[in-house]
């Protein structure tokens, strides 16, 4: 063995270096270089096991399992809860308005009536009015059937997710690569939205009648 060569890095090994491995700079005899480059691709299939695990449980994961998107659910249902409230009330209000106006003439027409016929003192004047007043009623009621409203498209758009406290705390998280959020805050916020006072569709209504 000349005295300029290197000898094989492997421990015990009195063998002279034939190659270097570049990936280390090691000096290796021919055996050592095989067992080390054996060594080495062996490491691959853990690492191919590791990947299909992560695949296997990547594949697990669908829409519904990702807790916070929960949220998206109770986020629906607080908003149909909240259109069937606006609608109710809308629907009331507007029946209301529109019925009130002849009702209270009608009734006011029906006490001049009643005084009438009590005192048995009707003119050719008051009949008139009478009969014009009950005919502009009627009118008022028949009305009633053409009632009609314009209602302004209600437009949702991912804004409504993305610009929320939750949401921007869910794309924190990810990022963290956690998916598990501190469960007072949580609860604080799932409270909130029960409560109808985290989310809030705000609808107008134009050109009523
Ligand atoms: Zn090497
Ligand atoms: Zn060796």
């Amino acid at each position: 063995m000349a005295s300029s060569s290197r000898s094989c890095a492997a421990t015990k090994c009195e063998i002279a270096s034939c190659a270097m491995c570049h990936c280390c700079q090691t000096d290796l005899c021919l055996d050592h270089l095989k067992e080390h480059r054996d060594r080495l691709n062996e490491k691959l299939v853990p690492l191919t096991n590791q990947i299909n695990t992560v695949l296997d449980r990547l594949k697990q994961i669908t829409p519904t399992s990702l807790p916070n998107l929960l949220m998206l659910d109770q986020w629906r249902d607080a908003a149909h809860q909240t259109i069937d409230r606006f609608c109710q009330h809308m629907r009331n209000e507007l029946f209301q308005q529109a019925k009130n106006k002849p009702l209270e003439k009608l009734h006011a027409t029906r006490n001049i009536l009643d005084q009438l016929i009590q005192k048995q003192g009707a003119t050719r004047e008051n009949i008139d009015i009478l009969i014009k007043d009950i005919e502009q009623i009627e009118q008022e009621f028949n009305n009633l059937q053409k009632i009609s409203i314009n209602l302004r498209p209600l437009v949702i758009d991912k804004h409504a997710i993305i610009q929320s406290k939750a949401s921007n705390k869910l794309q924190h998280e990810s990022k963290k690569k956690k998916l598990s959020v501190d469960p007072l805050e949580q609860q604080n916020e799932l409270e909130a939205l029960q409560n109808g006072i985290a989310f809030q569709i705000f609808v107008q209504v134009t050109n009523i009648f």
